[in-house]
């Protein structure tokens, strides 16, 4: 077991929070007058002009239950973009400390670094999408506090090692992010139930992707109580707004939908990879576990191009490591899918 409380940042360890008219009093009847809110209502009206539940306790009720694990395990954030902000607020001193990161993969980790003035440690991946293990245990020094494993990996799809995953938990002092954003669509299952077994894992997860909610911004951490009781210290007081409280709560009480969108969404990649491959200026599709496709294109940006011209927007990825002349096709509807793979045709007769 990891000292988190060593790990912490000094004036994170001393400072004493925030605390709302929300905190003081729970109860929920009665004439509230300690808010300064506006007690004749909203403009336009819709009971929006209370304070939302600065702990988002029922959302955390029902994914206690979904999840299968303590409330006292889960952080609320605005987007999974908040935690992955908070950790490195928390736990790495501006100017001295470092997060390691694995690229290619998300670009929030390293944006999230840059603007807490943190470092970065960069292991790329191996040329076939995997941790390079030696060489992430090797680069590990006293300044590394985090690490961040994505896992299925943005942009390359694919569920990453778990043995790898398992001795980099076992071997390093200092706490590891797992990113599942895209775990439901994957065909391993998330790293949850491990969490009894590290107090240095942080699992980040999110309404963004499978439950089709990014508008609502809500993003989810699970890790232990003095992790969690960090981000709850130094978060912004009412973080998620009421209005994406309620629809997440009502998206949990319709899980199996989810699970129904994800299974289409699954076909339809199959589908899709099936599509690309047998084009001729596609060379490869790489195996996905997410709602995503990485293929390597000949001449991928005159294609992304070609698609731009006909307003079909996909992402460039061929200036990141292992990615040359790589794109990334998020899985659309059918009637989208079949209108790339229209144009992606019509590109082919053109050469
Ligand atoms: C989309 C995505 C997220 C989601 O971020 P939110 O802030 O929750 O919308 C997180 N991690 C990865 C790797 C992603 O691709």
């Amino acid at each position: 077991m990891i000292d988190i409380q060593a790990l912490l940042r000094d004036n994170i360890k001393n400072l004493k929070p925030y605390s709302s008219a929300r905190d003081e009093y729970t109860g929920n009847v009665g004439i509230f007058l300690d808010a300064n809110e506006n007690s004749y209502g909203s403009i336009p009206e819709g009971k929006l002009n209370r304070y939302p539940d600065p702990h988002q306790r029922k959302v955390k009720e029902k994914l206690s239950e979904i999840k299968n694990i303590s409330t006292k395990n889960i952080f609320i954030g605005n987007g999974s973009d908040e935690a992955i902000d908070l950790v490195i607020r928390a736990f790495c001193e501006p100017g001295k400390d470092k997060i390691m990161i694995m690229p290619p993969t998300y670009g929030m980790y390293k944006v999230a670094a840059e603007i807490n003035n943190t470092g970065i440690v960069e292991v790329p991946l191996t040329e076939n999408f995997d941790i390079d293990t030696e060489s992430v245990l090797a680069a590990i020094d006293e300044k590394v506090k985090i690490i961040f494993i994505c896992s299925p990996n943005n942009p390359t799809g694919n569920l990453l090692n778990e043995n790898s995953i398992a001795k980099i938990l076992n071997s390093f002092n200092g706490l590891v992010v797992l990113d599942e954003a895209y775990i439901d669509f994957a065909k391993k299952k998330s790293w949850i139930s491990a969490l009894d077994n590290f107090n240095n894992l942080i699992i980040l997860q999110t309404f963004s992707k499978a439950w089709g909610l990014a508008n609502t911004r809500v993003g989810m951490a699970f890790a232990c109580e003095k992790i969690i009781d960090v981000f709850n210290k130094i978060k912004y007081p009412y973080n998620v707004n009421g209005v994406s409280q309620s629809l997440i709560l009502k998206a949990l009480e319709n899980e199996p939908d989810k699970n129904k969108i994800v299974n289409v969404l699954i076909s339809e990649r199959n589908k899709l990879a099936d599509a690309l491959i047998s084009l001729d200026f596609i060379d490869y599709v790489f195996p996905s576990d997410a709602n995503f496709l990485l293929a390597i294109v000949k001449n991928a940006t005159d294609v992304y191009d070609y698609l731009l011209k006909q307003k079909i927007i996909v992402r460039n990825r061929s200036n990141m490591i292992h990615c040359n002349e790589c794109l990334r096709f998020t899985v659309g509807t059918d009637e989208e899918n079949k209108k790339l793979i229209e144009a992606l045709k019509k590109y082919g007769a053109e050469q």
